[in-house]
Protein backbone atom coordinates (compact mmCIF):
# COMPACT_ATOMS: atom_id res chain seq x y z
CA UNK A 1 0.00 0.00 0.00
CA UNK A 2 0.98 3.74 -0.27
CA UNK A 3 3.77 5.05 1.99
CA UNK A 4 1.46 6.91 5.40
CA UNK A 5 2.76 10.21 6.68
CA UNK A 6 1.14 11.05 10.10
CA UNK A 7 0.12 14.67 11.05
CA UNK A 8 0.44 15.58 14.68
CA UNK A 9 0.30 18.04 17.18
CA UNK A 10 -1.82 19.57 19.30
CA UNK A 11 -5.29 20.88 18.67
CA UNK A 12 -5.34 24.42 16.86
CA UNK A 13 -1.95 24.30 15.20
CA UNK A 14 -3.31 24.21 12.03
CA UNK A 15 -3.21 20.35 11.27
CA UNK A 16 -6.54 20.40 9.43
CA UNK A 17 -5.58 23.72 7.55
CA UNK A 18 -2.46 22.04 6.51
CA UNK A 19 -4.12 19.07 5.24
CA UNK A 20 -6.86 20.73 3.41
CA UNK A 21 -4.85 23.50 2.31
CA UNK A 22 -2.95 20.93 0.04
CA UNK A 23 -6.25 19.73 -1.76
CA UNK A 24 -6.32 23.81 -3.10
CA UNK A 25 -2.46 24.03 -4.16
CA UNK A 26 -1.94 23.74 -7.13
CA UNK A 27 0.14 20.41 -7.16
CA UNK A 28 -0.79 19.02 -4.70
CA UNK A 29 -3.82 16.42 -4.38
CA UNK A 30 -5.80 15.38 -1.42
CA UNK A 31 -8.32 13.15 -1.74
CA UNK A 32 -10.47 12.54 1.77
CA UNK A 33 -10.53 8.77 1.64
CA UNK A 34 -13.53 6.58 2.72
CA UNK A 35 -13.24 4.80 6.25
CA UNK A 36 -13.05 8.21 8.47
CA UNK A 37 -12.51 7.15 12.21
CA UNK A 38 -14.17 9.22 15.04
CA UNK A 39 -10.52 11.08 15.60
CA UNK A 40 -8.15 10.29 12.61
CA UNK A 41 -9.52 11.07 8.97
CA UNK A 42 -7.07 9.73 6.13
CA UNK A 43 -6.25 11.67 2.80
CA UNK A 44 -4.73 10.57 -0.57
CA UNK A 45 -2.33 12.58 -1.49
CA UNK A 46 -0.10 13.21 -4.57
CA UNK A 47 3.06 15.47 -5.26
CA UNK A 48 5.09 16.10 -8.27
CA UNK A 49 4.13 12.49 -9.17
CA UNK A 50 4.32 10.58 -5.47
CA UNK A 51 1.79 9.27 -4.16
CA UNK A 52 1.11 8.32 -0.59
CA UNK A 53 -1.43 8.98 2.27
CA UNK A 54 -2.16 11.45 5.21
CA UNK A 55 -3.64 11.41 8.03
CA UNK A 56 -5.20 13.98 9.69
CA UNK A 57 -5.06 13.05 13.67
CA UNK A 58 -7.51 14.55 16.25
CA UNK A 59 -9.41 16.18 13.47
CA UNK A 60 -12.71 15.39 13.75
CA UNK A 61 -14.68 16.41 16.55
CA UNK A 62 -17.80 14.22 16.73
CA UNK A 63 -19.91 15.71 19.63
CA UNK A 64 -20.17 15.75 23.49
CA UNK A 65 -18.74 12.16 24.70
CA UNK A 66 -15.22 13.01 25.66
CA UNK A 67 -14.81 9.87 27.54
CA UNK A 68 -13.37 8.18 24.01
CA UNK A 69 -11.31 11.58 23.38
CA UNK A 70 -7.65 10.56 22.58
CA UNK A 71 -4.90 12.05 24.42
CA UNK A 72 -2.39 14.13 22.03
CA UNK A 73 0.34 11.85 22.92
CA UNK A 74 -1.45 8.78 22.84
CA UNK A 75 -2.99 10.25 19.22
CA UNK A 76 0.57 10.96 18.51
CA UNK A 77 2.26 7.57 19.43
CA UNK A 78 -0.72 5.15 17.74
CA UNK A 79 -0.33 7.65 14.35
CA UNK A 80 3.59 7.18 14.63
CA UNK A 81 3.31 3.64 14.93
CA UNK A 82 1.48 3.56 11.79
CA UNK A 83 3.35 6.03 9.89
CA UNK A 84 6.37 5.98 7.49
CA UNK A 85 6.97 9.34 8.12
CA UNK A 86 5.70 12.01 10.84
CA UNK A 87 4.72 15.62 10.32
CA UNK A 88 5.02 17.42 13.73
CA UNK A 89 3.11 20.60 13.60
CA UNK A 90 3.20 23.39 16.36
CA UNK A 91 2.06 27.08 16.37
CA UNK A 92 4.84 29.47 15.46
CA UNK A 93 2.39 32.40 17.27
CA UNK A 94 2.62 30.98 20.82
CA UNK A 95 6.11 29.23 21.31
CA UNK A 96 6.63 26.16 22.91
CA UNK A 97 4.69 25.03 24.74
CA UNK A 98 4.77 21.63 27.42
CA UNK A 99 2.59 19.35 25.25
CA UNK A 100 4.75 20.03 22.23
CA UNK A 101 7.95 18.89 24.15
CA UNK A 102 6.19 15.63 25.48
CA UNK A 103 5.17 15.22 21.65
CA UNK A 104 8.95 15.74 20.79
CA UNK A 105 10.39 13.23 23.33
CA UNK A 106 7.91 10.54 22.13
CA UNK A 107 9.25 11.22 18.71
CA UNK A 108 12.58 11.59 18.99
CA UNK A 109 12.13 7.81 20.59
CA UNK A 110 10.13 6.18 17.64
CA UNK A 111 12.64 5.83 15.18
CA UNK A 112 10.47 7.46 12.24
CA UNK A 113 11.67 10.60 10.12
CA UNK A 114 10.07 13.68 11.28
CA UNK A 115 9.77 16.80 10.11
CA UNK A 116 8.75 19.55 12.63
CA UNK A 117 6.89 22.17 11.30
CA UNK A 118 6.24 25.76 12.74
CA UNK A 119 2.98 26.63 11.41
CA UNK A 120 1.11 30.29 11.27
CA UNK A 121 4.30 32.51 10.05
CA UNK A 122 2.36 34.28 7.84
CA UNK A 123 4.28 36.81 7.22
CA UNK A 124 8.38 36.87 6.53
CA UNK A 125 8.98 38.87 9.56
CA UNK A 126 7.49 36.51 11.95
CA UNK A 127 10.06 33.92 10.74
CA UNK A 128 12.69 34.68 13.97
CA UNK A 129 9.44 32.84 16.10
CA UNK A 130 11.25 29.37 14.17
CA UNK A 131 14.75 29.54 16.08
CA UNK A 132 13.37 28.35 19.80
CA UNK A 133 11.66 25.41 18.28
CA UNK A 134 15.15 24.00 17.32
CA UNK A 135 15.38 23.73 20.94
CA UNK A 136 12.98 20.36 20.95
CA UNK A 137 15.73 18.44 19.34
CA UNK A 138 14.38 17.32 15.87
CA UNK A 139 16.97 18.32 13.45
CA UNK A 140 14.66 19.33 10.83
CA UNK A 141 12.62 22.54 11.17
CA UNK A 142 10.11 24.09 8.51
CA UNK A 143 8.45 27.21 8.11
CA UNK A 144 4.94 27.69 7.16
CA UNK A 145 1.68 29.32 7.01
CA UNK A 146 -1.54 27.02 6.25
CA UNK A 147 -3.37 30.02 5.70
CA UNK A 148 -1.29 31.77 3.29
CA UNK A 149 0.66 28.35 1.73
CA UNK A 150 4.23 29.88 2.06
CA UNK A 151 6.67 27.31 2.82
CA UNK A 152 4.39 24.07 1.99
CA UNK A 153 5.68 23.19 -0.98
CA UNK A 154 9.91 22.90 -0.15
CA UNK A 155 8.44 20.85 2.95
CA UNK A 156 5.78 18.93 0.62
CA UNK A 157 9.52 18.16 -1.12
CA UNK A 158 11.36 17.08 1.25
CA UNK A 159 8.18 14.53 2.65
CA UNK A 160 8.49 12.63 -1.07
CA UNK A 161 12.09 12.54 -1.31
CA UNK A 162 12.18 10.91 2.51
CA UNK A 163 8.94 8.44 1.66
P1 LIG B 1 -6.08 21.59 14.21
O1 LIG B 1 -6.90 21.49 15.47
O2 LIG B 1 -4.63 21.34 14.51
O3 LIG B 1 -6.59 20.73 13.09
O4 LIG B 1 -6.13 23.11 13.74
P2 LIG B 1 -7.05 23.78 12.61
O5 LIG B 1 -6.56 23.42 11.26
O6 LIG B 1 -8.46 23.46 12.91
O7 LIG B 1 -6.73 25.33 12.81
C1 LIG B 1 -6.97 25.99 14.06
C2 LIG B 1 -7.08 27.47 13.83
O8 LIG B 1 -5.82 28.00 13.39
C3 LIG B 1 -8.09 27.85 12.75
O9 LIG B 1 -8.75 29.01 13.16
C4 LIG B 1 -7.21 28.12 11.54
O10 LIG B 1 -7.80 29.03 10.63
C5 LIG B 1 -5.98 28.72 12.18
N1 LIG B 1 -4.78 28.53 11.34
C6 LIG B 1 -4.34 27.37 10.77
N2 LIG B 1 -3.22 27.58 10.05
C7 LIG B 1 -2.95 28.90 10.15
C8 LIG B 1 -1.90 29.74 9.61
O11 LIG B 1 -1.01 29.32 8.89
N3 LIG B 1 -1.95 31.06 9.98
C9 LIG B 1 -2.92 31.56 10.78
N4 LIG B 1 -2.86 32.86 11.07
N5 LIG B 1 -3.92 30.81 11.29
C10 LIG B 1 -3.94 29.50 10.98
MG1 LIG C 1 -8.10 19.44 13.04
Amino acid sequence: SLPLVAVVGRPNVGKSTFVNRLADSNDAIVHEMRGVTRDRSYHQALWNGFHFRLVDTGGIEMGSDDSFQSSIREQAFCATEQADLVIFIVDGTVGIQQDDQEVARLLQRANKPVLLVVNKLDNPSDESALWEFYSLGLPEVFAISSLHGHGTGDLLDEVVKQL
